[in-house]
């Protein structure tokens, strides 16, 4: 397996790669790797020549007073698992180089990424996007892996993606989650055992919504809502910040559920960590 850290390098491998014909499948990533982000590299695996990790903690898409220093980083472990699951390329740039001190270009989604989390982070996809649009120019991916666990920036890179003209197939990897339900994320870490205990209402209360839909034929957005809401609202250690039902394809909010298209989503505090987490109706 190849680390590479300089951009330079890693855009003349790329350029190599593809006048030898090889297709190339980009897993972007911030690192602190789990199984959520190792299931998207053995869904490229057939599909590509050469498959690439990228490991970056990206600035931009962090708001002021946000954990970007705190961020887990673990370079050494995240290597080993790459490794281990066969990934060709691990692409690890310096902050320095993605962003030098005179770095004024950002690209900017203006649509999708402005509600759900986009209220509560207000810059965030920018940086998303900013980031990604530079990942995909140094690595020159035929196929991009995402996961569903960041249903929102699914949507919003897939726009971009085709605003922009790149020519990349985006690869969906489903939710990877604990044995008790909650959804494998970097930030779990920073959770304390009370908050950990409590933060499996999230997949809970979406649960109970989804059974009012599957067992009762609820199709009212407010009664489902309002179902996942009070299930969330009885745990003391959760502070909700959003709970909608949006049509998975644009993330806009649904009028009445519909079955195969419809997606729960919900954000919540659990004291300053900000968990995210969806479910399909
Ligand atoms: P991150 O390192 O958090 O930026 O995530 C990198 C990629 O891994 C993104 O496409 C995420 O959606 C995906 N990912 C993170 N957690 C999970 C999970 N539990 N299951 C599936 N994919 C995930």
């Amino acid at each position: 397996m190849q680390v590479v850290s300089s951009i330079d390098e890693m855009q003349s491998l790329a350029g190599e790669f593809r006048k030898q014909g090889k297709t190339i499948g980009l897993v972007p990533t911030m690192g602190f790797l789990h199984e959520g982000h190792l299931s998207l590299i053995d869904l490229l695996r057939d599909r590509s020549d050469v498959v690439i990790l990228s490991i970056f903690v990206n600035s931009t898409q962090f708001g002021i007073g946000e954990d970007l220093e705190k961020y887990p980083r673990d370079l050494n472990h995240d290597l080993e698992l790459c490794g281990e699951r066969q990934v060709d390329l691990v692409f690890a740039p310096e902050d320095s180089q993605m962003y030098p001190s005179d770095y004024s270009t950002f690209v900017s989604e203006e649509d999708i990424g402005k509600g759900l989390c986009g209220l509560a982070r207000p810059t965030h996809f920018r940086g998303v996007t900013t980031v990604c649009a530079k990942l995909f120019n140094l690595c020159m991916p035929d196929f991009v892996a995402l996961g569903q666990k960041d249903a929102q920036q699914v949507v919003v890179l897939k726009k971009m993606i085709a605003d922009l003209n790149f020519p990349i197939e985006v690869v969906v990897g489903p939710i990877v989650r604990e044995p008790d339900g909650l959804a494998m994320s970097s930030r779990n870490e920073y959770l304390q055992p009370r908050q950990r205990e409590g933060a499996m209402v999230l997949i809970q209360s979406m649960q109970a919504g989804k059974k009012l839909v599957e067992e009762k034929g609820v199709t009212n957005v407010e009664r489902v809502k309002s179902e996942v809401m009070s299930v969330l609202t009885q745990s003391s250690v959760v502070r909700v910040n959003y709970v909608e039902i949006v049509d998975r394809r644009t993330m806009q909010v649904e009028r009445e559920v519909e079955s195969g298209r419809s997606l729960i989503v919900v954000a919540a505090w659990l004291n300053e960590v900000r968990l995210i987490d969806n479910l399909p109706l």
